[in-house]
Parts: structure tokens; sequence; C-alpha cells
């Protein structure tokens, strides 16, 4: 098995030559900081709305090399966090988000199609399934608020037998179905995404780090490693778990990581589960199983209880994590057993982004200078709609977008380090021992469950 941090995506798409770095000096209306999704997007959607905008994108290492280029291919909308949403943004805020996040992974498709990218963009569908009886109905609250907000149709309740029918696990039990999602190959939607920047006139600069992001009089100074300057009518931001090393944003997120492995072809064991729909699949627990199967026949599977990050501290343990790797592969085999003696090919990992909140956050800072981040692992999706507020705020342009209720929203703070750390850690170790008593009938002791509950209790969501 390989292990390393960039994963079997990118090995997939095969390597590409960086563009040149930034050395000199660049005059733009738009300039935008790290090339994940939500940059590049950004960046393509500026053009769309005003195809004469300058446009200069800055990234440290290769576009779409960090975790959007590795993550497991979920396109998710964002129907499950209504619950959550509601008392936060209201009915018509939540609505209004939820709706747009819809409207992005339909986009995401049609923009594939369009430009003749073959990011292997298929909708299948997101089935969410119980493995315990702890976990029973986990949905339910997600299915009321579809039904009372007038979407009933995005969500739909299965029995076990309908469960089965898709994907016969031995340990799925009931579940719930989201018509909506789809699933892409992550690393051929970003390199995709990176070629037609450059085809549609974006300036874009690889292995070119920001080192300083400057609000000045009428505009916006980025400068960058390589001695790299670009002065630009606005600024966004979308560096990933690297804005956490933002002063004014570093008590606004907390990062952890997520694991994952992918198997070799295995197209008799999916014919044998009747997994041939192309469903994305996660279990019920708060640090989520998730698994899907590529056009070749293979179960990637990940787990997102990867440890918790030291302040912005994105690489090591966060990339490649042999213990919680281990992990992930015992619960692939408990999901499948009959994967036990088949060859496990790649094993790979990357950071997570948590907003307190659980949903994106988007906002300015020094009237000029814009930032998207905060996925909590759920940003294939939700980056174009991220992208397309934050086009909307770079272009001074007032819509529906900007006014989305991630837009400025109130802030939740988590704590400074070394607190968060450790707080977070204690409370990952007990969230993994809780469920783990879940999912063997057993009751968690007292002191898990405690501290187990201990976000809720302060407003912090941890997980799902
Ligand atoms: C293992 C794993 C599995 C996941 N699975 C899913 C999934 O199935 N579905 C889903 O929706 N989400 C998933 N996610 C989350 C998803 O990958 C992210 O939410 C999404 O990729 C975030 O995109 P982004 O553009 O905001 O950030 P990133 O992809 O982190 O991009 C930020 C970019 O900024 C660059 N950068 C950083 N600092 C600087 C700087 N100073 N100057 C210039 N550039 C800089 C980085 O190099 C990077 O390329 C997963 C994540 C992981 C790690």
């Amino acid at each position: 098995m390989i292990h390393d941090s960039l994963g079997w995506w990118l090995a997939e798409a095969g390597p590409v030559e960086p563009y040149a770095p930034l050395t000199e000096e660049r005059a733009a209306d738009v300039v935008v900081v790290g090339g994940g999704y939500t940059g590049m997007w950004t960046a393509w959607l500026v053009r769309e709305l005003e195809p004469e905008a300058r446009v200069v994108l800055v990234e440290s290492g290769i576009c779409g090399e960090g975790p959007s280029g590795r993550n497991g291919g979920f396109v998710n909308s964002m129907w499950f966090s209504l619950p959550s949403m509601r008392p936060r943004f209201g009915e018509v805020g939540a609505l209004g988000v939820a709706r747009a996040a819809q409207q992005a992974v339909d986009e995401i498709g049609a923009w594939c199609e369009q430009q003749g990218v073959d990011a292997w963009y298929r909708r299948g569908g997101y089935l969410q399934v119980s493995t315990t009886p702890a976990h029973d109905g986990v949905w339910e609250q997600t299915v009321r608020a579809c039904e009372q907000l007038g979407e009933p149709d995005a969500v739909r309740v299965l029995s076990p037998e309908e469960v089965q029918e898709r994907c016969a696990s031995p340990i799925f039990r009931g579940g719930a179905f989201f018509p909506g999602s789809a699933t892409v190959n992550p690393a051929r939607l970003s390199r995709g995404l990176r070629a037609k920047l450059v085809e549609a006139g974006v300036e874009v600069y690889e292995r070119s780090r920001a080192v300083s992001v400057r609000a000045e009089p009428g505009g916006v100074v980025v400068r960058t490693e390589g001695g790299g300057v670009v002065r630009a009518g606005h600024g966004v931001l979308t560096a990933g778990g690297a804005l956490a090393r933002l002063k004014p944003l570093r008590y606004r997120m907390t990062l952890t990581s997520s694991h994952m492995v992918i198997t070799e072809p295995v197209p008799d064991v999916l014919e044998e589960l009747g997994w041939t729909g192309g469903e994305c699949i996660t279990d019920g627990r708060h640090m989520v199983n998730y698994l899907r199967t590529t056009p070749d026949g293979r179960i990637a599977f990940g787990w997102g209880g990867g440890r918790v990050v030291y302040g912005a501290n994105l690489r090591g343990r966060a990339e490649v994590d042999p213990y919680i790797t281990r992990q992930v592969i015992e619960h692939l085999h408990r999901f499948f057993p009959q994967l036990r003696g088949r060859r496990i090919e790649h094993a790979w990992g990357g950071p997570i982004d948590v907003s307190p909140s659980h949903t994106p956050v988007v906002g300015t800072l020094d009237g000029r200078v814009h930032y998207g981040f905060g996925f909590t692992g759920n940003g294939v999706g939700p980056s174009r709609m991220v992208a397309r507020a934050l086009a909307g705020l770079a272009l001074d342009r007032r819509d529906e977008h900007t006014r989305l209720a991630i837009v400025e929203q109130r802030p939740i703070r988590v704590p400074p380090e070394p607190f968060r750390y450790i707080g977070g850690t204690i409370v990952r170790q007990a969230l993994v021992r809780r469920e783990e008593a879940e999912e063997q009938n057993r009751e968690p002791d007292p002191v898990t469950r405690f501290i187990a509950s201990i976000p809720d209790r302060i407003g912090i969501q941890i997980g799902r």
C-alpha cells in the first residue's frame, strides 16, 4: 500500500508542470490567495460576471493539490445542515443557504459538461445510514425540517430493506436518501478547473505563497515569497486551513484531519453488494465514516475522526497518520467483511477546517479583503456557493449570493491555543469512545458521556 499525503486521486489524474511563480509586480482588479476549489471557483466566477476583469491567483503549491485534490469526492448539498442552520439563520436564511448549496451541486455538473472536463461527475445521490440502534433516525430532524420548510423531496427515508437494495452491508440498518447529491474524482475536478482558468485568461502563479496581504486606500497589496507583488482593487483569501494563521480569523475555526484509503478494483464485491448506483454513503456517527465507489470498481473509504491539529500546523499527522489509517481499514472491514484479504492500494489524509457553526463562513476584513473558509468536511459542493458570494463581494455587486446568511454571520469564537488543542483532543477522544461503545451496543461511561456532550452545551458543533 502506498501511504502519502497526496493520495490516489491525484496519482490517477497524473502529474502537472507547475505554473511559473510570481517574481514581479502585477496589477489586477481581483487577487485571489489560495488555489483550492474556493479560490479557483472565485476566479472563474469573477471572470464569468465581468469578462474584462483582470484576475490574478497566487497559490503556495500547485492549485488543487491540498484537500481540494484529495477529498472523498462527495458533492453534497447542505440539506442535512438545515436543523442547525434554522435557529442560527432563521427559516428564510437557512433555506436560502440550503437551496444555494443544492444549486452549486447542479452547477458543478453543468460546468463539467459545458467545459468538457471529465471529473467523473455522477449524480448517484447520498445515502445516510444507521449502523447501530443508537444511530437509528439520526436523519429525522433533517427530514422534518425539509418538510416544514417546503422541500420534502430533498430527502427520503428508506426502510432497512431499501437500504440493503442499494448496498447490502451486513451492518446497515435504516437510512435516508438525498437524491440531489453527486460524486466526482476530486483531483480531476481541480485539475480541470486549473487548466480552464488559464484558458479563460486568469493569471495563475504557483509556488507563490502569499506572505502579506495589506489593505491600502483604494486597494489591496499582496506580497509573495518569491518577491512578487500584486496590487488589486479587491483581495479574496481562500487559503483553507492556512487562514487560521491570520490574526483576525484565528479564533474562528479549529483544524482536525480526515483520512482515506482506496481498494484495488473489486467489481465482484460491488456486484455482490448491489452497490452499483453510484451512491455516496456515510454512517450516522459524529466522527463520520464515508464511502463511495469509482467507475473502475474500487471502494474509497474515509473517516472524519483524525486527530486535532495544533494551531495551523497543516502537515505531518494531518496528512499521513498510520495509527488513524489502521482504524480506517478496520472500519472498512467492519462495513464489508468480504474485503478482508483484498488489496488496499493507497492511503492518505488532509486537514479539515472546522467552523464552530458547521457552516462555511464568508466575510470581509478592512473593506476590500474578503474571505471564505470553514467547510467542515463538506466543501466540494459548497465551495462553489461560497465562491459565488466572494466573486460578488470582490466586484462590489450586492445580490442574493452576497446576502446569503453565511455572509457576515455572527462569529462563534473557539478558545486560543493550547486550550483549543488540548480541549479538542479530549473531546475527540471522548466522542470516539462513545461511538465505539454505541456500535458495540454498550452504554458509554458517564465521564465519556459528559465530555462528549460539552460541544453541544457550549454551542460548538463537532463532527457531523
Ligand atoms: C481526506 C479528506 C476528505 C474529504 N472529503 C470530502 C468530501 O467527500 N466532500 C466534501 O464536500 N468535502 C470533503 N473534504 C473537504 C474538502 O476537501 C474541503 O472542504 C475543500 O477542498 C476546501 O477547499 P478550499 O479551496 O477552501 O481549501 P483548500 O483545498 O485547502 O485550498 C486552499 C489552497 O490555499 C493554498 N494556500 C495556503 N496558504 C497559502 C498562502 N499563504 N498563499 C497562497 N496559497 C496558499 C493551499 O496550498 C491550498 O491549495 C475532505 C477533506 C479531506 C482532507
